[in-house]
């Protein structure tokens, strides 16, 4: 488990601080001084060989010389020592070490592979090297070298930056926010970003995750560990490096995106993470989604003392993509009664300047007993009729009572004071009333919510891994691919990539390679024939914009024409670009089309993400217009049309003026099959098709071109070894049949079995879910089922059994493996009232096949001593069976999957 032993690491009953010297300014002395600030409450030692007490603190020469079993080591020692350090550490016991220390390199060979090595022999967990620190505020628990703990609170911070972890905490120490971890993680080691997000996922403690991010390593870990986080609380992120990516020279237009930093934001929404664009931007948004829980819809009411203030609020809203809420027929009449007459009428509601705490009072009571908004934001600006303080103390009692009424559905009221003191920001924010110095603040905020609901939304959704209709010919496209890597080719000839689209049911104009003109004038008559005119274009593996050496002739109506055409097109590229192989001209249908739009759709494979996707504007001045957007696949249709709603282009796919809506779904369809091509190919190493022609009668490729290469499988487990998110396993549904002819249905567990596996949890005794969940189970949270139904399919995979009569879900069983793919924790459970009958074999074989296909060494789980059915079946199926080490009452069942 990624999270294996962190518990002991970032909560610790027992710290040693090894490497502390008393030198002023070290950065071990400043963590001794954190940690007694901080006033750990557990064993706290200082290992020392040198001296005998440091700031008063006695040492001992080495860590057995401690009296306890420190759980955490805290390294600050010179790089050559760790190692030994660790070894030592993980002989006593020791769950994990914080290595402060920079400078023990990279790589095999390196003093870093020693510290992981030897951490390795003893299961511990490696937080470093080269960081800041850890930070539990809760636990009382400050190891690192920052200025100031923050308070305790509900945020979890992961920084890939120390600094900026520090910048973090002096900004929440100034603004009442408290965190509930801190963690600066350096170099990754061990302990990286998806193991705290797995961490955090599951801590009680934090409302939200903040993350500041350089680069992911290992992306396909990320997004599952992402992914999972984010559907239980909102995580945000800031990345570095927006612009550092420039333009880069590439075969396609796709391949010079890869490696940008659009991969990132695309790679983030899949996860269903925020991002933002700075650190300030970061504080807020953690302050109001650290407080609000995001409503379902994107209507405002605004209330307001300030008509002015009242109008910017609406315009930024809707530059931001918000809706100022409509106020209710209703409401108004109860408002005409408790205002003054002059007061707006609309929202924003202006209630006029001398608005005192009643007036506030009565009109946000009726705001936000109103359906036709989601969430109201309160201004005020100071007057001398009115004091800010009691509006301020009346609006939090209001909101106060309000919330107790409404529970976990009461809208999300925001504030803003303008120019007002602390002490009002901090009734405002104690009261949990997120707070904002500015309007545009506010709104900015309000729009964060929003945006989370979109993205959180999006992550339930689940793609099959082919899409239903669609049957492409992968043999022949696999055949055309390997015939040219045989070649040695990087490029597929014209002809191929027709083949090769046409096998994925992509329609393409009729092409046709020519040799010279004559062969040109040849084919060309085939094609007048038809009733259409002809095209020519330059054919050269060196020519990636045929346009730009003239190597494009349209609306060819003769066999002269075509043979002047020819002649001229070849003598200019041999003029243009001496040094490119020209193979001839390639002749096509001219596609006549006039009210089509020109679109670009391809993929190619990122360094981190894998393969991307991307569909934009396209035509011949594709990159000045630069419309595209990016997605991470599998697509499916609803995906697809949502990465094309993400373009300025997509607008011009309905109808406008005398123009025709392109047929619905035309384009999506073709990224959900270009998805589905980079899946079956992953030596497809980039494809574009620009242009791609969309209008009321279908998508038609004119132009396409693919590079080919081997294949390297990216990232771990089944499915495509180039894609960072699994697909809908639909290969793992299967129909069983289990004793006296009981017919089963078993597939990979989906977010919408929700309702489903609430009513299958009805039927489990308590006693059962006991021997399940070694704890007595009452109510299942949302959260607890979402965690249970919606998964990656990566790293963790359930199967429902459905009965075939009563299509009720009647066992469930689930695997979820280590990080490193080796090995995988199951549990099962049945419907009390269905056991016996052959249903929990029928699974345990089931989920043990399934481990094996992923590649995993070893299956194991914990058992209760008393489940004797479950360790007798265990026996069975030849699981070694032993009595845990450590908790009494339990077994540790193991089965080795592979020699
Ligand atoms: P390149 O992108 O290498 O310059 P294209 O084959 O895309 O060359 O041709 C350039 C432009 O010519 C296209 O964007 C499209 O507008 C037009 N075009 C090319 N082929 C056809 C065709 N068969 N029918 C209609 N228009 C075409
Ligand atoms: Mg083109």
């Amino acid at each position: 488990m990624s999270i294996y032993r962190l518990k002991n690491v970032l909560s610790p009953r027992s710290v040693a601080l090894v490497g502390a010297s008393p030198r002023r300014a070290s950065v071990g002395r400043a963590i001794l001084g954190n940690i007694r600030k901080a006033k750990f409450p557990g064993d706290f030692g200082l290992v020392n060989p040198r001296y005998a007490e440091i700031d008063g603190v006695p040492t001992v020469g080495s860590l057995d010389k401690l009296p306890f079993v420190p759980e955490l080591v805290v390294i600050t020692a010179p790089a050559t020592a760790i190692a030994g350090i660790i070894d030592e550490a993980g002989r006593m016991g020791a769950a994990g070490a914080l290595i402060v220390t920079a400078g023990l390199g990279h790589g095999a060979g390196s003093l870093a592979d020693a510290a992981q090595r030897a951490a390795h022999k003893y299961g511990m967990r490696l937080i470093g090297p080269n960081c800041l620190g850890v930070m539990m505020p809760g636990g009382n628990l400050d190891a690192s070298f920052a200025a100031n703990m923050p308070r305790s609170g509900n945020l979890a911070l992961i920084s890939q930056s120390g600094a900026i972890a520090t910048g973090m905490v002096d900004w929440a120490a100034q603004r009442a926010v408290g965190f509930s971890g801190i963690i600066s993680i350096g170099d990754q080691l061990d302990v990286d970003i998806a193991d705290l997000l797995d961490y955090f996922a599951m801590d009680g403690k934090t409302r939200a995750i903040l993350l500041y991010v350089e680069a992911i390593k290992d992306a396909s870990k990320f997004m599952s560990a992402a992914r999972a986080a984010a559907r239980i609380k909102p995580v945000v992120v800031v990345k570095s490096g927006r612009m550092e990516q420039g333009a880069k020279a590439a075969a396609t237009h796709t391949g010079a995106l890869a490696g940008s930093d659009a991969v990132y934001d695309a790679a983030f929404r899949r996860a269903g993470i925020l991002r933002v664009s700075d650190l300030r931007e970061l504080f807020d948004c953690a302050e109001t989604l650290g407080r609000l829980e995001s409503p379902p819809g994107k209507r405002l009411a605004i209330l307001t003392n300030g008509g002015g203030i009242g109008v910017l609020a609406v315009d930024r809203l809707a530059d931001l993509g918000g809706i100022s809420a409509a106020i209710s027929p209703e409401t108004i009449q109860e408002l005409d009664a408790v205002l003054p007459p002059t007061w707006s009428g609309s929202n924003p509601v202006d209630i006029v300047g001398d608005a005192g705490p009643e007036r506030y009072a009565a009109a946000l009571e009726l705001l936000l007993a109103d359906a036709s908004n989601d969430a109201v934001l309160v201004m005020n600006v100071q007057t001398a009729i009115a004091s800010a303080d009691d509006i301020a103390a009346t609006v939090t009692a209001v909101v106060g009572k309000y919330r107790e009424k409404h529970g976990r559905s009461a809208k999300p009221v925001l504030a803003v004071w303008v120019g007002a003191h602390q002490t009002i920001g901090d009734l405002l924010s104690g009261a949990g009333i997120p707070n904002y110095p500015t309007e545009d603040d506010a709104v900015r905020g309000f729009m964060h919510l929003v945006k989370h609901r979109e993205v959180v939304t999006a992550l339930a959704q689940v793609p099959p891994a082919m899409p239903g209709e669609f049957a492409p010919n992968s043999e022949v496209a696999r055949g055309i691919v390997a015939s040219a890597l045989a070649d040695d080719r990087r490029w597929l000839d014209p002809i191929e990539v027709r083949r090769l689209l046409e096998a994925y049911d992509i329609a393409m104009v009729p092409t046709y390679a020519a040799a010279d003109a004559e062969q040109a004038v040849a084919y060309a008559s085939e094609i007048f024939a038809q009733g259409a005119t002809v095209v020519l274009k330059i054919m050269s593996r060196d020519i990636v914009h045929k346009s730009d050496v003239g190597g494009v002739v349209l609306n060819l109506t003769s066999p002269e024409g075509v043979r002047d055409a020819a002649a001229a097109i070849l003598s200019r590229a041999r003029a243009l670009r001496p040094e490119a192989r020209i193979a001839g001209v390639i002749v096509q249908a001219m596609a006549v089309r006039l009210k089509a739009r020109e679109l670009i759709l391809g993929f190619a494979d990122d360094p981190t993400f894998g393969t991307v996707i991307v569909f934009g504007r396209g035509g011949i001045a594709v990159e000045i217009i630069n419309d595209k957007a990016l997605a991470l696949p599998p697509l499916d249709l609803q995906l697809a049309r949502d990465l094309i709603e993400r373009t300025r282009v997509s607008r011009l796919l309905g109808a406008y003026r005398d123009v025709p809506a392109v047929k619905p779904d035309a384009v999506a369809m073709v990224l959900v099959k270009l998805a589905q091509m980079a899946a079956d190919i992953p030596e497809i190493r980039e494809l574009d098709i620009n242009p791609l022609l969309a209008d009321e009668a279908g998508a038609l490729a004119v132009d396409a071109r693919v590079v080919v290469g081997t294949a390297e499988r990216k990232f771990k487990g089944s499915g495509p070894g180039n894609f960072a998110v699994r697909a809908y396993p639909s290969q793992w549904q299967r129909h069983i049949e289990v004793k006296d002819g009981w017919r089963i249905f078993v597939r990979p567990i989906r977010p919408e079995d929700e309702p489903l596996i609430h009513e299958f949890l009805r039927h489990v005794t308590s006693h059962d879910l006991r021997l399940r969940f070694f704890a007595p189970m009452k109510e299942f949270s949302h959260e607890f089922i979402a965690r249970l139904t919606q998964l990656d399919y990566a790293r963790a995979m359930a199967f429902v059994a459905v009965d075939e009569s009563t299509d009720e879900v009647v066992g469930v069983v689930r695997v979820h493996s280590d990080s490193i793919y080796e090995s995988g924790e199951y549990a099962i459970l049945l419907r009390s009232d269905l056991k016996g009958r052959g249903l929990g074999w029928a699974l345990m074989q089931l989920i043990i096949e399934y481990a094996r296909s992923e590649g995993l060494k070893v299956i194991a789980g914990d058992v209760l001593q008393e489940n004797t059915v479950m360790l007798g079946m265990c026996r069975d199926l030849g699981f070694e069976v032993k009595a845990d080490p450590h908790e009494h009452g339990i077994c540790n069942v193991k089965l080795k999957l592979r020699i």
